[in-house]
């Protein structure tokens, strides 16, 4: 059934939009935010320059704020956007219909769209299982989950305050005739005036009040005051989950879609973050803090089951107990959380075995580990890091004038096929 806009628009301004899974997150204009800095993390190169023109930016937007609108209409799209498997469905969609390359042309649009869609639901879960569970803690005093007084909101209102960023009158752009039937592949039933209303809803109202209300001083200090250990560190890049951690954990996620677009996943794909990071010294050791916890992030959704595949342990022997599960139901990042307390001044080594499942019938078949300690740090340590960066991207010659570039371009894409680590997992029940 086809909803009024006027109807969501008073539902949404109202607050009376139910909680429905992911619920607490980052708020829209933190999302286009954390978009638009991922870029700066991102190596030099096509997808670099192609989400740096300025003529995307509004794709960007409406991709970024895509996702919650399907909270506004009650619609379960919006969670299914959230995920790893709609983003495969959408690059599916490209491959099929777009003239390569990517880079160039109408794919340029989509591209943007599509990174913003990436951004949205990686920056939940890093958001979620780092800075607001810790947040939960500190700023339970006055926590709410009603949508108006809510942790998303809040900060939200916190980050336009803080940057002073405002995409309110950004064009509203949605290939509306098109992402029914990528959703149709992924089990959702959605029209395109559902869409188009609930994209409505978030330019006009959900994105409206946070830039307004950011502006808004007594609103800031209300927010600030309801959340103040988040107030404090929420535009912190050395705070585990802050906005400014999570575009560099964005742009690592952009840049395995950006492969698999071209066709190509390879090893550097597999892990995209960690936290703490690999090599890295200070961690806590009370498990019964957040910020104990172990997050490693793949680059493709994982499915359950996986804390039977992670093995932890410290040089004298010792096996450390622990929970690991994917975040949310389809997330990429795997909340590790230590049952017991890690020994100081030790060494920590955690190992990922064969056969990891993903959410899109893959297995991972390469063993992986990585280290760190919890003896005392020299200094502010990033939170999170890609233990295996990029070192280049796939990159697709102009049509008609190749050259040097676009031979450079096919020996860089031909070396990641060959490293090729995934295999399809045959006959899943
Ligand atoms: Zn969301």
């Amino acid at each position: 059934m086809r909803r009024a806009a006027p109807v969501l628009a008073a539902v949404v301004a109202a607050g009376l939009v139910a909680d429905p899974g992911v619920g607490q997150a980052n708020g829209v204009n933190t999302h286009t935010w954390i978009s638009f800095h991922a870029i700066e993390h991102l190596p030099d190169g096509e997808l670099k320059r192609l989400l740096a023109d300025p003529t995307l930016a509004a794709m960007i937007v409406n991709g970024s704020i895509f996702p919650d609108g399907g909270y506004a209409v009650d619609s379960e799209f919006g969670e299914t956007a959230h995920w790893g498997p709609f983003h495969a469905a959408y690059i599916r969609w490209m491959q099929a219909n777009l003239p390569e390359p990517y880079a160039r042309g109408e794919a340029r649009r989509h591209v943007a769209f599509l990174m913003g869609l990436g951004s949205h639901g990686m920056a939940d879960q890093i958001f979620d299982s780092m800075f607001m569970e810790a947040a939960r803690g500190y700023d339970a005093a006055n926590w709410s989950d009603t949508l108006l007084d809510s942790f998303d909101t809040a900060t939200d209102v916190m980050l336009v305050d803080a940057t002073g960023v405002d995409y309110r009158g950004t064009e509203q752009w949605l290939p509306s005739d098109d992402l029914p039937g990528m959703f149709a592949e992924v089990g959702i039933t959605v029209d395109s005036s559902t869409l188009l209303d609930a994209q409505n809803a978030m330019h006009t109202f959900v994105l409206a009040y946070g830039a307004a209300n950011g502006r808004d001083p007594a609103a800031v200090m209300r927010y600030r005051a309801q959340y103040p250990w988040a107030s404090a560190h929420l535009m912190d890049p050395h705070e585990p989950g802050s906005p400014p951690c999570e575009g560099e954990v964005v742009a690592a996620y952009w840049l395995t879609l950006w492969d698999r677009l071209h066709g190509v996943d390879g090893p550097q794909n597999q892990i995209i973050a960690t936290y703490p990071p690999a090599g890295s010294d200070g961690h806590p050791t009370d498990h019964r803090l957040v910020e104990a916890q172990v997050v490693v992030v793949f680059g493709h959704g994982i499915a359950a089951g996986v804390a039977a595949k992670i093995r932890i342990t410290d040089p004298t022997g010792k096996v450390y107990g622990f929970t690991a599960r994917p975040f949310y139901s389809e997330a990429n990042a795997v909340a590790i959380r230590p049952t017991e307390p890690w020994a100081a001044n030790e060494t920590i080594t955690v190992e990922l075995l064969p056969g990891i499942a993903t959410v899109d019938n893959l297995t991972y078949d390469q063993p992986w580990s990585f280290e760190f300690t919890t003896r005392p740090a020299s200094g502010p340590r990033d939170p999170t890091s890609d233990p295996t960066p990029h070192e280049g991207e796939p990159w697709t010659a102009p049509p008609a004038s190749g050259g040097c570039d676009a031979a450079g371009g096919a020996g860089l894409g031909a070396a990641l096929l060959m490293l090729r680590a995934l295999r399809r997992r045959r006959g899943r029940a």
